[in-house]
């Protein structure tokens, strides 16, 4: 292992210089300017910024819950409620060929879908938001999902962040999904100081391009899981560093902060701030054992 201070190879002409990292006094000094209010041009212009980096830095960023229709989409979403998405994608292959269509849940025998779905935990609730959602779907909507943030909170197990899951992964209409992970980071990062879930999605709506809603959700999520984790983020390894207020929540120093980047695209995770893989530490525990 070698230390923070070794000098990283020279790299090629075609190759992206590393993202820029804080220091201790520029940390310092755009923290202040955040806890004291910072402009709305300068809020805009930083955030900005880091979108563009955030979606170098995980041009893998996408909705992880498999699915190939807009119900399925659905149904995975309602089952993703204090699961995983790897456990939610584990039942839901033998759950699509069981129940094809809306008009399926609604007739749904209830025992043998509790049973299906039990690995994803509250399985009665979900059984009953599945059952409700397919008869809701079949009396209101002709079998067919709706596609509008309205119709689809009316349904049964749908709420206003599923919602937006859906608009966005399935029918390409821009959505800001908001959960507590999403709200924590936004937060740790100076996009709004905002806690209820509905202002925090107007907040970010209003500073970034309604283009960009779906995957910015996308961008926070990966980012939180694979670098800024909630208890021990690696500010040291982190692409986001010059931009982030909370920059030295977590350690700086880049060997020990590397250790911490977990999950498939690790090492392009190092690579953008200048780190090679080579040279870092193996990550410490699971992807998702501190998720986000
Ligand atoms: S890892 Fe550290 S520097 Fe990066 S976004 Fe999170 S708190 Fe900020």
């Amino acid at each position: 292992m070698t230390t923070a201070s070794r000098s990283t190879p020279t790299r090629g002409a075609a190759e992206p210089a590393p993202a820029p990292r804080a220091t201790a006094r520029s940390a310092a000094r755009l923290a202040k300017r955040v806890a004291e209010g910072e402009p709305a041009l300068g809020r805009a212009r930083r955030v900005g910024r880091m979108l563009r980096t955030l979606a170098a830095t995980h041009p893998d960023a996408h909705c992880e819950l498999d699915f190939t229709t807009p119900l399925e989409l659905a149904v995975a979403t309602v089952l993703s409620a204090q699961s995983t998405d790897k456990m939610v994608n584990s039942v839901t292959p033998a759950l699509f060929r069981r129940y094809p269509t809306a008009l399926d849940y609604a007739q749904a025998d209830r025992a043998e879908l509790e049973e299906m779905i039990h690995s994803t935990g509250f399985f009665r609730n979900k059984a009953s938001s599945l059952i409700g959602l397919g008869a809701a779907v079949v009396e209101k909507h002709g079998g067919e999902l709706p596609r509008t943030l309205e119709e689809l909170v009316a349904l049964p197990g749908i709420g206003r962040k599923t919602a937006n899951v859906i608009l966005g992964n399935a029918f390409g209409v821009p959505g800001i999904t908001v959960d507590t992970h999403f709200g924590r980071l936004v937060r740790r990062w100076g996009w709004t100081e905002e806690e209820d879930p509905v202002k925090v999605e107007h907040a970010i709506g209003a500073l970034v391009p309604k283009r960009d809603w779906t995957m910015v959700s996308h961008y926070v999520i990966f980012h939180g899981r694979r670098v800024c984790h909630a208890r021990k983020p690696a500010c040291g390894a982190c692409s986001l560093s010059a931009d982030c207020p909370t920059f030295g929540a977590g350690p700086t120093d880049p060997m020990k902060a590397a250790a911490l980047v977990k999950g498939p695209s690790r090492a392009h995770l190092l690579e953008i701030v200048g780190i090679p893989d080579d040279d870092a530490p193996a990550p410490v525990g699971r992807e998702d054992a501190d998720a986000p």
